[in-house]
């Protein structure tokens, strides 16, 4: 099974894409997870893309259908993907497609997680995640058991990422109505386009994520055939 979540940054794509990876036994595949490793290793994809993702815009088209192009043909992503962060444009969009077919597969289905703009600063606003073993946490709204310490590992090291300040996240707001809205009606016309509303709390959102993959016409069922013979090759 092979998926796209859509929504603006902080909209809860990292969450869910973590949530369907376990259930279906498919990869998440995070293009903003692998900008910051290749920043973090001072690669040369890195070091053009980090003032961009510092100022909140979108890295080129052209890294970024280079890097997914490579990702998705690796081995782990046979049995199906969940595409979080890409695609962002309406080119990366049609280069995904193209790349599909020429390996003979398509999206089953792409979720767009709808919400609302001021609640998302404040989400994403007081966002930071564990260091040691990345598990996520909020000022407001999720914060650790033991103050400071992180309920997973007990590491006692947080991160905050350099994009996540207010000013930025607006500017990737922005980028997000600008840039990435416009796919909507391209996969609206292919009839791959369902909707949830991500403003609900995070149980209700996958709840109904797999309301919709259930409805998807045989791809909960592809993606539980594809989980049976993942762990009978182990
Ligand atoms: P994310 O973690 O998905 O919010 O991505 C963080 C940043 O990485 C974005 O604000 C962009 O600067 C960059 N980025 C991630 N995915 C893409 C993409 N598909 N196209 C362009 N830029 C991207």
């Amino acid at each position: 099974m092979n998926l796209v979540l859509l929504g603006p940054p902080g909209a809860g794509k990292g969450t869910q894409a973590k949530r369907l990876q376990e259930r279906y036994g498919i990869v998440q595949v995070s293009t903003g997870d692998m900008l910051r490793a290749e920043v973090a290793a001072g690669s040369a994809i890195g070091r053009e893309a980090k003032a961009v993702m510092e100022a909140g815009q979108l890295v080129s088209d052209d890294i970024l259908v280079r890097i997914l192009a490579q990702r998705i043909s690796k081995p782990d992503c046979a049995q199906g993907f969940i595409l979080d962060g890409f695609p962002r444009t309406v080119p990366q969009a049609q280069a995904l497609d193209a790349m599909l077919a020429a390996k003979g597969l398509h999206l089953d289905a792409v979720i767009e997680l709808r919400v609302d703009d001021a609640a998302l600063i404040e989400r994403i606003a007081g966002r930071y995640t564990c260091a040691k073993c990345g598990a996520g946490y909020h000022d407001s709204f999720h914060r650790p058991r033991a103050q400071g310490v992180c309920d997973v590992c007990g590491s006692t090291e947080f991160t905050r990422r350099a994009d996540d300040r207010r000013e930025t996240v607006t500017a990737r707001l922005e980028a997000y109505h600008r840039q990435t809205a416009p796919i909507l009606p391209h996969y609206a016309a292919q009839g791959r386009l369902y909707q949830v509303d991500g403003m609900a709390d995070i149980d209700q959102v996958s709840a109904e994520l797999v309301a919709v993959l259930d409805r998807v016409p045989g791809a909960a069922a592809r993606a539980a055939g594809d989980h049976e013979k993942l762990m009978s090759s182990r």
